[in-house]
């Protein structure tokens, strides 16, 4: 890799700025570009499905950084540009006003956009969540007594559902799986974790399969038609059926896309120079001898700045560090706080080891093999944190038994 005067890092959210961030508190002096889609500087994404959508806080509160702090790290900011493409030999990015972008060094920090329903149609009262815009156009339709359809149980659609119930509205969720937050917790954590949903009044729906919208007015939509000819009716209809990496641009390219930028242990994307960070980089995460993705606040930050202290490294000819991680995630749902350490993959034994679901408030550890994979808690944040470090350091399950026990009686 040649000396590194200029780093590009193409993302203006959260991992883009931790990257810019750690470059500079590392010491490296050279120029840093951040080009971006969005024409805002980089705000916080949580509170879009929260309190921004609830009303409670305008979107001034959630700027990730203050201007004089973000005048301090010297960027030259590239907004409202969407890079369309890079080539990694002469080491050039395009974007979409037809500039070109030489970098020495480069940061992919493009994280992810929303999935769509097949031909999903753009009319009035259909939404989705990722951007400052959709949460506000979103806002604006959650009035008293509307009648809200969030196709979709992730942890995005049930936060969408939590607040609209919040709002007034009349909520019913529609999901494909058996159960709640399946992908995240298995179906029968799921389920317990979002008792809290039929407490407040929100329908939810297993098993459903949506064939599609249906139209009211002319460009309004009334209903989402399910397969075996039901119509459940609707005047606002939220799509929280998950996200895809941001990785269009860089097809054609030398890397390696395979739901995401393929990056070694490192954040490094194959070639010299190159890193991923965020919602957009698939690494390999020794700490589960896995190749994983992750869409979580805490991720994005940490690789933001796991990238750019080994791109520096390597210019300096120094040792680049395996970003190891145990990941975490946070999800507020009316009066509960679900928190996840760790990763299941469906095959483990999840045991409830503190509190109970009945109680809305408990920690499960989730085992497999005789080690601890993974743990939840609902409102119990001060029994589940301290499961961290056992997962860090692959704790038996012996081990974490024996933790937890410590916990029981509080
Ligand atoms: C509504 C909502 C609620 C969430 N709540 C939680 C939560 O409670 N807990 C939690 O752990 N996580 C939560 N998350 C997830 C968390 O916000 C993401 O993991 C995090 O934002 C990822 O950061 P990122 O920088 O990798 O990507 P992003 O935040 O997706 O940012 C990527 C940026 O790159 C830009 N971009 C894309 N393509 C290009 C291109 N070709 N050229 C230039 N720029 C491009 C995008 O416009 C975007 O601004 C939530 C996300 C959403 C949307």
């Amino acid at each position: 890799m040649s000396e590194l005067n200029t780093v590009v890092i193409v993302g203006s959210s959260l991992a883009g700025l931790r990257a810019a961030e750690t470059l500079r508190l590392e010491k490296y002096e050279g120029r840093i570009i951040i080009v971006g889609t969005e024409d805002r500087q980089p705000y916080d994404r949580p509170p879009l499905s929260k309190k921004v959508l609830s009303g409670e806080w305008e979107a001034d509160r959630i700027s990730l950084r203050k201007p004089e702090d973000l005048d301090k790290l010297n960027i030259d900011w590239k907004l409202g540009s969407a890079a369309t493409s890079l080539d990694t030999t002469t080491r050039i990015i395009t974007l979409a006003s037809g500039e070109t972008v030489a970098f020495d060094g480069l940061i992919i920090a493009t994280g992810s956009g929303v999935r769509k329903l097949p031909n999903q149609p753009d009319w009035t009262g259909v939404h989705v969540v990722r951007t400052l815009d959709d949460s506000l156009n979103l806002r604006a339709d959650l009035n008293p007594g509307a009648r809200v359809v969030v196709i979709g149980a992730g942890f995005i659609g049930l936060e969408v559902a939590a607040t609209a119930k919040t709002r007034g509205c009349e909520v019913t969720v529609l999901e494909g799986a058996p159960a709640p937050m399946m992908r995240g917790l298995g179906a029968e954590m799921g389920h317990a974790a979002a008792l809290v949903h039929a407490d407040n009044g929100v329908s939810m729906r297993f098993n459903v399969k949506v064939a599609g919208l249906v139209e009211a007015n002319p460009g309004a939509v009334g209903g989402v038609a399910l397969d075996d000819g039901e119509v459940v009716p609707a005047d606002v209809v939220v799509v929280g059926i998950g996200v895809v990496p941001a990785t269009q641009w860089l097809e054609n390219t030398h890397l390696e896309l395979r739901d995401g930028v393929v990056c070694d242990t490192t954040l490094n994307a194959g070639v010299p120079g190159i890193y991923a960070a965020g919602d957009v980089c698939r690494w390999f995460n020794n700490l589960y001898d896995q190749e994983m993705r992750v869409e979580h606040w805490t991720t994005a930050s940490e690789q933001g700045a796991a990238a750019a202290s080994n791109l520096l490294a390597v210019s300096r000819g120094e040792q680049a560090k395996p970003y190891s991680a145990v990941p975490f995630f946070w999800s507020d749902q009316f009066s509960a706080r679900i928190q996840f350490l760790g990763r299941a993959n469906g095959d483990e034994t999840a045991h409830i080891v503190v509190g109970t679901p009945e109680d809305r408030s408990f920690v499960a550890l989730y085992e497999k093999d005789g080690y601890l994979k993974a743990a939840l808690g609902v409102s119990r944040p001060k029994q589940l944190m301290p499961f961290r470090k056992l997962l860090a350091e692959r704790a038996t399950w012996e081990q974490a038994l024996e933790l937890a026990s410590t916990f029981v009686a509080t």
